[in-house]
């Protein structure tokens, strides 16, 4: 007799015993125990947060990276999944700032770094609980018993080894970063900071003579912060918009962009003269590394300093037409496209600003606030023939939500790793990998390439990997690659060890936690000059962390060998389209750096989940659907057949229940009836099929049809997910099971109900 089968569609009930069922009798260990001695198939875990709850978006991924593996599995590969959690970062640090009722850097210091490191570890861990049930119920297969974990030690020395071997590639160096800055409060601000204290202003912004060298002519350029003229180092023009050389009615010689005379011009003219006239025409790209005369003498003599070539004309498409003359004068300490400039033409770094926002010595206007330099600066061109203009130009300002001074944009010293010396690699990589869709690897990821700037990788925080370099007042820098190379170099390591183990009142293991402020209180002996190296402060990207996971998931080099180079690349990764500068990136530019090699083969690129509506989700539209609700009402198997085939993967997929139920029904629920279907009749017949064996010459043609769909249906299951493409091979199983029940089945039903046991019902 066949169990009974009950024809309601409650399949949630019936899913929670699989899971029951899966997890006493350890169906997944079973599963990659079977499978120890055959060829590996890699595939690498993304990890979540485990500091914030999984929204829908994650069914998502969890049930496509989940599907791919369980495939390999049955086609004979092993596959290690290792899961991960990602636990450092800013976010885990403004929430614990938020419970323990801290604002800034400033009152962390005063609550002490140590117990606020112990309240982010704690932190980290808020939701792992829900995140496991989660997995389960979804049915996502992982090693959740062995994750890997980014705070671990193990995994932050393999980060350390990493960054060492980038330092001896001379791939890290200390830049400048352009920060919003509080010149009152003495600290940068984060963008959504930044986004509460917009205020639209007038100002006088100016447009400039710059004299040409060795030529009777002026580049016209514009600018809103006359207060960074002194600190100007370069012009920058659009390399492909057209420019001007024209004759005004002023007497002067000017360049500037032809899409932009009349308004800039047009005043100077009369009804008998014309505005200006014409002499020649370039594209931005001919006026490159044409000089001029330093409109300051400071910047000049800063110049000359730092030996760097300067005061000459730069290209770069962010130049726009829409404003001011189309040549824009360039500081790079106080811009984000002016610092960007600056390290490709390789132009010296002029900061004529202090941190409390005054301009410096070097200048004429020593002691005043910026925004009170500006009409001196002003004043002093003009009095010099260099001031063409001074319009009232209104805009959008940022000013400190705290103190409501203006913010300035500002350098600030910060750590790079050089990706634009790994450029070409970075672009050969990526062409070895098999994105899904294939538009992604070419356009999103291979224009980010294309135009790649070096990785800023070094935060101003605690709760981090810290940054492995140690500096020593001579102006000596070292990396320290691992927990050995730091006991052999430091004096007092034990004595750090000691130290902290007492006050934490536990036993000292003999190892430093690598943390801050552990790690901070270590000293190197300089081996330049033998002196106390100190730390720098800095902790770094946590995208460093989750890019490192191919190696330091395995503690790689230190331990694992093996394994990791049998498990690198792997074969196979998904998150969604959000992680295309995120973990995509990390992860070729770390392996590239590291390996010179992509890290992943295949990649599916996942959409976004909206609302029914095609609407963003969002908690404050309260449009988002809980993933845990919808799991209890329509199960997981419902959801994931959802996911499966409403769209691409790739696209963005409307989740509406009843779209879910549909599925449900016109799949599911016509399989699971047409085993009920069959079980009904067998068992009133007292058949077993086990009994019997097929007997292909005596099959009905009907018999035969059907055979012959289901192999077609393998066949084509079989290729689309062997080429990652789940809707094709939902879509095949779907149309096999309606043509069973629909045509076969309803076609067949007098012969199942036929009377006594027949060869044809026996077929
Ligand atoms: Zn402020
Ligand atoms: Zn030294």
């Amino acid at each position: 007799m066949y169990q009974k089968v009950d024809t309601n569609l409650n399949f949630v009930d019936r899913e929670k015993q699989v899971e029951k069922f899966w997890k006493e009798n350890h169906i997944f260990e079973k599963s990659m125990e079977d499978r120890k001695d055959d060829p590996t198939y890699m595939f690498y875990d993304g990890p979540p947060t485990a500091n914030g709850k999984p929204h829908i978006g994650h069914v998502l991924t969890r049930v496509i990276k989940d599907m791919i593996p369980r495939y390999r599995t049955m086609k004979g590969y092993m596959v290690p999944r290792k899961a991960g959690w990602d636990t450092h970062g800013l976010p885990v640090e403004l929430e614990v700032e938020k419970k323990l009722g801290l604002d800034g850097k400033e009152q962390i210091e005063e609550y002490g770094m140590e117990p606020f490191i112990q309240q982010c570890k704690e932190s980290v861990w808020k939701y792992k609980g829900m995140w496991e049930d989660f997995s389960s119920t979804v049915g996502f297969w992982a090693d959740m018993e062995n994750p890997y974990v980014t705070y671990h030690d193990d995994y932050i020395e393999s980060e350390w080894w990493a960054l060492k071997e980038i330092w001896n590639k001379k791939l890290l160096y200390k830049g400048f970063k352009i920060v919003p800055y509080c010149p009152r409060c003495g600290t940068p601000l984060s963008a959504q900071e930044v986004s509460q204290g917009y205020k639209t202003v007038k100002e006088r912004s100016a447009i400039v003579r710059f004299k040409v060298v060795g030529e009777d002519a002026y580049f016209l350029a514009w600018t809103t912060t006359p207060w960074t003229l002194p600190s100007n180092v370069a012009l920058c023009v659009n390399p492909t918009e057209v420019y001007c050389k024209v004759k005004a009615a002023d007497g002067y010689t000017y360049y500037m962009a032809e899409a932009l005379l009349d308004k800039v011009l047009g005043k100077l003219g009369s009804e008998e003269t014309p505005a200006y006239e014409v002499l020649e025409k370039y594209v931005g790209k001919d006026l490159e590394y044409k000089e001029y005369e330093p409109l300051f003498a400071c910047a000049g003599e800063a110049a000359a300093k730092q030996k760097k070539k300067a005061h000459f004309v730069t290209a770069d498409n962010y130049v726009t037409m829409s404003d001011g003359t189309g040549i824009v004068h360039i500081a790079p300490a106080f811009g984000e496209d002016d610092s960007r400039i600056g390290r490709n033409y390789e132009l010296p770094f002029v900061q004529f600003v202090d941190g409390k926002g005054d301009l410096t010595a070097e200048t004429p206007y020593a002691g005043k606030f910026v925004k009170d330099a500006d009409p001196l600066v002003l004043k002093d061109l003009d009095a010099e023939g260099k001031l063409f203009d001074a319009p009232k130009f209104e805009h959008d300002y940022p000013f400190c939500w705290r103190c409501d001074t203006p913010l300035i944009y500002y350098a600030r010293e910060s750590w790079f790793i050089k990706m634009t010396a790994v450029k070409d690699d970075l672009v050969r990589n990526n062409k070895t990998i098999n994105w899904i869709p294939a538009s992604i690897g070419e356009g999103r990821f291979g224009n980010w390439l294309e135009n790649i700037q070096d990785w800023g990788v070094s935060r101003n925080r605690y709760w981090g990997t810290p940054l492995n370099i140690w500096e020593c007042e001579c102006g000596c820098q070292h990396a320290i690659g691992s927990q050995a190379e730091l006991k052999s170099m430091s004096p007092n390591y034990t004595d750090v060890v000691k130290k902290y183990a007492k006050e934490m009142d536990q036993e000292a293991n003999g190892e430093v936690e690598l943390h801050r402020p552990f790690i901070d209180d270590v000293t190197i002996t300089c081996p330049k000059c033998g002196k106390q190296m100190h730390r720098v402060p800095e902790v770094i990207d946590c995208w460093f962390d989750s890019g490192s996971m191919p190696f330091a998931q395995h503690h790689y080099p230190f331990e694992n060998k093996e394994i990791f180079e049998k498990q690198f690349p792997a074969q196979f990764i998904s998150e969604a389209v959000d992680q295309t500068r995120g973990w995509f990136y990390s992860l070729l530019a770390i392996s590239t750096l590291l390996f010179n090699k992509a890290p992943y083969e295949n990649v599916i690129v996942l959409g976004l989940v909206q609302d029914e509506n095609g609407q963003k989700m969002s908690k404050s539209k309260g449009n988002a659907v809980d993933p845990f609700d919808a799991l209890q009402t329509y199960g997981a198997d419902a959801i994931r057949w959802y996911f499966y085939t409403s769209s691409a993967p790739w696209l963005p997929s409307r989740f509406a229940g009843k779209t879910v139920v549909e599925g449900q029904r016109k799949f599911m629920g016509t399989l699971w009836n047409t085993y009920a279907f069959f079980v009904l009749y067998a068992n009133i017949d007292n058949f077993d099929a086990t009994k019997y064996s097929l007997e292909y010459d005596k099959l009905a043609v009907m018999d035969k049809w059907l055979l012959s769909r289901l192999e077609s249906t393998v066949k084509a299951v079989d290729d689309n997910l062997a080429n990652y493409r789940i809707p094709e091979a939902a879509k095949a199983l779907q149309s096999f099971v309606d043509d069973m029940s629909n045509w076969y089945v309803r076609r067949s039903r007098e012969r199942f109900w036929a009377k006594g046991m027949e060869q044809d019902k026996i077929n």
